[in-house]
């Protein structure tokens, strides 16, 4: 099925109940759907929605995108290159070319699973995620659209309609690292960190956070207050690291043991933290 709208598209999702599935890019639901992990009996295709694939900046709102948006988009994009960095260095990060060209922004968080490259990115930066319905609408932080593992907060005829993320406030600087065991797998273990920094006072905000350390990504807060009203240090970054790995809760899976993550978190966190401030006009 192909609505034309946002409505419709929700109103066939609760017609149809379980029985249905949104599809977007199909890369996960597809590779899902082979595997029998999901059999819908109605695909409700939403590419025809006009205006989902569009993506806007303006210097007060920050920048807007549709769900429909391609990681490579956002991959590419000059402007996020320049201005939203981790964010254009995470979608850069996922699978590989034929991925990041079918696979949507939108797709990669309703998807949610806990080794996605979007959602700690987004979270990091503080982004809004607006979600639709027929009934109405509701605006949600990424924490509180990220449910558990594979699951999200959207309600079975809602949509996630729009992605917004605010301009990071002038003397800040982020970086997005990811471990990984092969060119095109997914994390072990990913960190986003954003600060910001004044010359007199040092650093003046931290955001942290782990993904594939837990259901979700974690925001790291012990990690990232710790680091507020300090000039960084390798000592203080290196304090910070192991308060945030301290903060992770990864499981051991085919990718590595609990200890080998959480070791790992610590390394990206020190790494990530230190081109952060860097980016922010800190001294190296
Ligand atoms: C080989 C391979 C490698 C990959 N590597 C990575 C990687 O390194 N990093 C990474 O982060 N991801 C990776 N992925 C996952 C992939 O990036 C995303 O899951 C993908 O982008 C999903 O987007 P899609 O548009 O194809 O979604 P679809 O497959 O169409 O949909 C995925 C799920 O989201 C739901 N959905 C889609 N759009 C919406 C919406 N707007 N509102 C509500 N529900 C919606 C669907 O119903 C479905 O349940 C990989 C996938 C594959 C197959």
């Amino acid at each position: 099925m192909e609505p034309k709208s946002l409505r419709r598209a929700s109103q066939l999702l609760k017609q149809h109940g379980g029985e249905a599935k949104l599809i977007a890019g199909g890369v996960s639901l597809i590779a899902m759907m082979k595997n029998r992990l999901v059999r819908p009996a109605v695909l409700v295709n939403i590419k025809a929605i006009p205006g989902l694939d569009k993506l806007s900046f303006q210097e007060r709102k920050g920048l807007r995108f549709g769900p429909l948006v391609i990681h490579r988009r956002i991959a590419t994009e000059p402007l996020i290159r320049e201005r939203f960095t981790l964010l254009a260095e995470a979608a850069s990060e996922i699978g590989s070319p034929a991925i990041r060209n079918m696979g949507t922004v939108g797709g990669n968080l309703c998807h949610a699973d806990p080794n996605g490259d979007l959602a700690p990115a987004l979270l990091c930066l503080n982004a809004r995620l607006k979600l639709v319905s027929a009934a109405g609408k509701r605006d949600l932080s990424v924490d509180e659209f990220c449910a558990d593992y594979y699951t999200t907060s959207l309600e079975p005829d809602e949509i996630l309609a729009e992605i917004a993320v605010p301009l990071p406030p002038r003397g800040s600087g982020g970086a997005y690292l990811k471990f990984k065991r092969t060119a095109t797998d997914m994390a072990v273990v990913q960190v986003a960190a954003c600060v910001r920094r004044d010359a007199s006072s040092g650093c003046t905000a931290a955001r942290v956070v782990l993904g594939s350390a837990g259901p979700f990504p974690i925001l790291a807060k012990e990690a990232a207050t710790f680091l507020e009203g300090k000039d960084f240090s390798p000592e203080i970054i290196e304090q910070s690291a192991s308060m945030a790995a301290a903060e992770a809760q990864p499981m051991t899976d085919g990718r590595g043991s609990e200890e080998y993550k959480r070791e790992m978190a610590r390394v990206c966190v020190q790494r990530a933290l230190k081109v952060a401030w860097k980016r922010a006009g800190g001294s190296d």
